[in-house]
Formats: structure tokens, sequence, C-alpha cells
């Protein structure tokens, strides 16, 4: 089964039901299943666009890109979100790896692209959202005009086709596109819709970026699937969401726990708390015990707290009926297998902290173009995820850390290496180390070190370098100069020797 399969008994059994509202106008399933119909035959038709080859979307939460991702999915492409708050050196490795020949963005970042586009020989055409499109575009309206008279088939697209490549940082710091296939996704949907009982009554609001598994592979997906009806904000914000909750009497919402911290100061403000919701889920980052203890006390909802990854989509999730573990993020979902390991492979005691290991039909296909990199992500068949945990003595997974580097600010994960590659670029720093320190509303904000060169650059500098080369939230928040990095005798750095780790 391909993943518009899964879509089409809402996008076509449930045509002239409202799917969408966004920014006061309301879209029905009818009208998204039209329109991006009518994008798919001009992706192909226009732009030539067969079987496999890349189109990408560098654009906020609108219609037009859940239009687009569908029409790329029904035109056979591989679609590659990237997020919004990529700048120059993320867009330059992203575009030359993936090279997509097709990319919609709306007119803010086609500002950010546009300079840089003569590097990137294999995009043949930019479609910009808005009314007014720059010379060097086409507007996306042209995409949507030929409005078909006969509904596209997608028969011909199989589960095992790729149909979603999402750009996941490494410790090389270089992102790596992971391949996920039509079956890897709808099996998953289909599951998640189970599990939580997400049904078209539902009411869901969704504020996630799209460019980002939990936004799309969650919420998009889900709200596809199941027929409900989705409110979307471009962006979260605390009064606005918790506004659209109450007023549109919502049921669902999936938050990362920097917007779960937001909706209690909020409510905390004096802000009024939702009536008649069903479930908040949270996941991308640890849920701490005081967040689900106050939500509890303030909203009466136990958060039910998930676990994914961008390669595996959904992979553990507390029960929907049945007590929801505090610090756990519950039992693998059905049809995914989990082991928890020592470095050999070899299963841990059931108390003891391994690696957590899986298998299922939500596993990631490869790393686009990496074969080396998908081999390493394997051991003995499962899929490593570099995450470290245990079981509680019930079967819930507790995450304990992780084996790889990572630093997860407001659920947006940033590898050290990427930055430190970023600030080692820059002709005032000789070397540079990155590690991330405790924060109440984000979780983790990255703070760098730096041993920096003659002219020596300022801190200043350095930040106003990293904005310009780097998203917003990789930049660090603060740069302490020191001579010399710790190492031991083998010269091997000590992270753990760095002064003031625990604060900015
Ligand atoms: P991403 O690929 O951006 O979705 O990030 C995946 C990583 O986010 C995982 O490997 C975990 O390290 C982390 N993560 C996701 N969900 C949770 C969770 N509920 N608790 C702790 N970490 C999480």
């Amino acid at each position: 089964m391909n993943l518009i399969e899964t879509f089409q008994p809402s996008l076509r059994g449930r045509a002239d039901r409202p799917a969408l509202w966004f920014d006061g106008r309301w879209y029905t399933f009818g009208e998204l299943d039209r329109q991006s119909d009518a994008v798919a035959r001009a992706l192909v038709s226009d732009c030539g666009i067969r079987r496999g080859d890349r189109v990408s979307m560098f654009l906020g939460n609108c219609p037009e890109l859940i239009v687009f991702y569908l029409a790329g999915l029904k035109a056979g492409a591989i679609v590659v979100p990237m997020n919004l708050l990529y700048r120059e050196r993320e867009l330059t490795h992203l575009l030359t790896d993936a090279e997509p020949r097709v990319l919609l963005c709306d007119p803010p970042r086609f500002e950010v692209l546009a300079p840089l586009r003569h590097r990137f020989d294999a995009l043949e055409q930019i479609f910009v959202t808005g009314a007014e499109t720059p010379a060097a575009a086409r507007g996306f309206g042209e995409l949507t005009e030929a409005a078909p008279d006969t509904p596209l088939s997608v028969a011909g697209i199989s589960g095992a086709d790729p149909a979603l490549m999402i750009y996941t940082s490494g410790t090389t710091g270089r992102s790596k596109g992971a391949l996920l296939t039509h079956r890897n996704l709808a099996s998953n949907i289909v599951t998640l819709l189970q599990c939580w009982q997400w049904t078209a009554a539902d009411r869901f609001l969704l504020a996630l970026p799209m460019f980002h598994i939990h936004g799309l592979g969650n919420g998009l997906h889900g709200a596809l699937a199941s027929g409900c009806t989705t409110f979307l904000l471009p962006r979260f914000h605390a009064d606005t969401a918790t506004e659209l909750l109450r007023r549109e009497k919502c049921t669902l919402f999936f938050g990362v726990p920097t917007m779960y911290e937001r909706l209690l100061e909020h409510a905390d403000a004096g802000g009024a708390v939702p009536a008649g919701m069903r479930l908040y889920v949270s996941g991308s980052a640890p849920l701490s015990p005081d967040t689900f203890a106050r939500f509890k006390t303030v909203f009466g909802h136990e958060i039910l707290e998930r676990y994914g990854m961008s390669e595996t989509a959904m992979i553990t999730s507390n029960p929907y009926a049945g007590p929801r573990v505090q610090g756990s993020v519950g039992k693998p979902l059905p049809g995914v297998s989990v082991r928890i390991v020592d470095e050999a492979g070899v299963a841990v005691a059931d108390d003891e902290t391994g690696e957590i290991q899986l298998r299922g039909p939500n596993v990631l296909k490869e790393y686009w173009r990496q074969p080396e990199m998908t081999v390493e992500a394997f051991q003995d068949g499962w899929f490593r995820t570099g995450d470290l945990g245990r079981y509680d003595g019930q079967g819930n997974i507790i995450i304990c850390g992780r084996a790889k580097e990572l630093i997860i600010s407001g659920g947006f994960n940033i590898y050290p290496q990427e930055i430190i590659n970023c600030l080692v670029d820059h002709a005032g720093v000789v070397e540079a180390a990155v590690i991330g320190v405790p924060d109440q509303r984000r979780g983790e904000l990255p703070k760098a070190y730096v041993v920096a060169a003659e002219p020596l650059p300022t801190e200043a500098e350095l930040t106003a370098y990293c904005t310009a080369q780097l998203a917003s939230f990789k930049v660090p928040k603060r740069i302490v100069f020191l001579d010399a990095l710790p190492r031991n005798a083998m010269g091997k750095l000590q992270l753990q020797n760095l002064p003031e780790r625990d604060c900015l």
C-alpha cells in the first residue's frame, strides 16, 4: 500500500468534509485532493518530474505545503522538506546532496535561497507562494491552474517506493537524508491511529513544523488518514494555541516539551484552560516529570509521551487507555520490535541500560547516497537509535541518555560537530567544543568553547558569523574563550572538564 492510498478514504471518501482550517479559511478534503492532482500533473508534464526525482519544500506551515507534498507523493517523487531555519551552510549541503529538480518556497525563504541558487545545478524550477512572484521564480498558482477532470491514479506507486527524505544531522556534522518508503510511513500512521484512537471525529490542532517527522509523519499523515478536521498554525504561540483549542473545541494536540512548558506559563499567567480535550501527546525530546505533573494538575490531563526519530517515525508510545508512565516513553508500537543491548549487541539484563535498537516496517530504507552509513546504522539487522534506555520492570522503556552526541533544544536536534565545523571555518578560531547546557524552557541550549587565534574575534562577531551560517537554534547562546581545550594524556577531549558546564 502506498501512503496516498491510506489518505484516499479521506481525500475521496470525505471529499466535501472540512479538512483544514488555516488563517480563517476552510479547505475540504476534495479541494486538497483536486489541487494536489493538478500540481502532480504539472510536476510531471510541465516540470518533467519522474519517479524517484526529488522535489523540495522550504516554507512554513500552510495549505500550499500540504498540496505540494501530496502532489509530490502522487507524482512518485521523493519529497525533501527543509527546516525553515536553515541558512547558507545547511542549505548548500542539503540542496547539493539531495539535488531536487523542483522546489517550493515562500517569499521570505526565497530571499534566503536566491543568492545561493547558482550553486545548485540540478535545481531547475523554484515556485513561490503568495501574490507577488519574484522575476527569477514561478508562482505556485501556475501549478494549480489546470484542474484535472479525472482523478489521478496512484496505483502504480508501491509501498517499497521511496516517499520522503528527512535530513538529520549526525556525529560527522554533515546531515544525511533518511529515506523513508511509502510502506514505512503508511504502516506507522495506521498503527498510530489505532493506538491513539484517532478518528474523523477529532479536531486536531497542528502547530508543529511540517518539515519534521513529528509534524509531518505524525501530524499531517494522521490528520489525512483519519479524516479529522485540522486547525493549522504557521507556528506555535501559547496564547493563539490555547485560544484555538478552546474556541474550536479541539480534541487533540501534539507538542514538544517546550510547547507544554509554554502552555503552562500561559495558564499560570491567567490564561483559561481548554475544555473537551481528548489527548495531548509529547515527543521529540524528554518530557520532564515536573512538566508532566504540573500539566496534570493545571490541565487535568496526563500527557501521552511517545518516542520516535526521523529514521523510524514512531517507535514506542504510552498507552491511550490505562495509566501513562511518567518518565517513560511506553512500549513498542504493534509491529515494532525493540531490544536493548550492550556494545557487542548482546541483550542487557532487565534493569540495565543499553542502546535501544529496533526492527519493524517503519525503519528507513537507507541513508541517501551513503551506503556505508546505512551499513553502520544497523547491527545484526537491528537499527541502532544511538539512544540509551532501560526497562522499568513492566516492559516500559525509559530513555536514559544518548550514546550519540546530541543536544535537543526546543525539540530540535543539534549535533555539536556541525557547530564546531562551522566555528573552525572562521579564521579567528583554532579549535572549538560545543555542549548542551540545561535550560528550563528549551531543555538544552548550545554553548561553545573556543580557542581563538589573532586577530582575536569577539563573542559578538562569532555569534553574528554563526547566525549567518546556521539555523538560529544551532547558534551557540554563549561562546567562552579558553587558552586550550581540556584534553587527557592521549589528547582526547575531556568535555566533562570544561568550565561552567551547567550554565550559559
Ligand atoms: P528526530 O530525528 O529529530 O526526530 O530526533 C530523534 C531523537 O530525538 C531520538 O533519537 C531521541 O534522542 C530524541 N527523542 C525523541 N522522542 C523522545 C522522547 N520522548 N524522549 C527523549 N528523547 C526523545
